[in-house]
């Protein structure tokens, strides 16, 4: 029996992540490590420890203040979009660009320390959520988040397991194949609670329904051909050609 440490922001890849451990007869123990580094919106820690205490895996916080107060996620200006073209249009950009959402190294410096929790608290498996996603044909989600890429996902692992002498292992299922709605489809699958679950940037207690992730959360549902039990402040506006 291994033991696991799931990383836990409280979103749709989180509570899959849990569910897919929980359902692994080779776990045999679940811990979730949630980060406080910040963020302009505490509901996802609130979502984080609530899915935590559904999947009976034990709520470790780490505060990890981080450096830059620019991004959208933290103090920075939340750009909101009036549908999902023109929160997609942006992918289309050809020049260098970087999300205003963009925390810099934030996922590196979090699977940094979830290494570090691991092995100092035994734990053998270290899971963490997809980092890399297309959400639509066309758009390369690493362009804007570089340190959620596959190719960074894969690197970082090799460095896990030379780091700790393999006694961690990194396994990030979805970072290769799966998209978003991939995700929700397997988590469907495994019964996941996603009334539960919180992506919204906002500094709201429900989802705001404008920002990038409820739009891209809303157009996983519909791509799944799932119904999306979230309760927006403004519905999302997902059907494309709104251009
Ligand atoms: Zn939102």
């Amino acid at each position: 029996m291994i033991k696991a440490l799931v990383l836990n922001s409280g979103g749709v890849e989180s509570a899959t992540l849990l569910a897919h451990a929980k359902k692994d007869t080779d776990v045999g123990e679940i811990a979730s490590l949630t980060f406080d580094y910040g963020q302009r919106n505490s509901q996802e820690l609130t979502a984080a420890k609530t899915l935590a205490e559904y999947y009976r895996a034990s709520y470790n916080l780490a505060n990890l203040p981080l450096l830059t107060s620019e991004s959208s996620l933290m103090g920075g200006k939340l750009d909101t979009y009036q549908n999902v073209d023109q929160y997609f249009s942006i992918f289309d950009a050809k020049e260098d660009i970087t999300s205003s959402a963009h925390v810099p190294f934030r996922n590196g410096i979090f699977l940094a320390w979830a290494v570090h929790y691991a092995e100092v608290a035994g734990y053998d498996v270290v899971y963490a959520g997809p980092m890399g996603e297309w959400d639509y044909d066309g758009g390369y989600w690493g362009d804007y988040f570089p340190d959620c890429s596959p190719e960074f996902a894969g690197a970082f692992g090799a460095a896990v397991r030379i780091g700790t002498k393999n006694k961690v292992r990194l396994v990030t299922p979805f970072v290769w194949t799966q998209t978003k709605a991939d995700v929700i489809k397997l988590g469907t699958k495994l019964g996941v609670p996603w009334e539960l679950t919180f992506s919204c940037y906002s500094d709201n207690f429900i989802h705001c329904g404008e920002c990038a992730p409820c739009l891209t959360r809303a157009y996983a549902f519909q791509k799944a051909e799932i119904a999306d039990p979230t309760l927006y402040i403004k519905q999302p506006n997902v059907q494309r050609g709104n251009e």
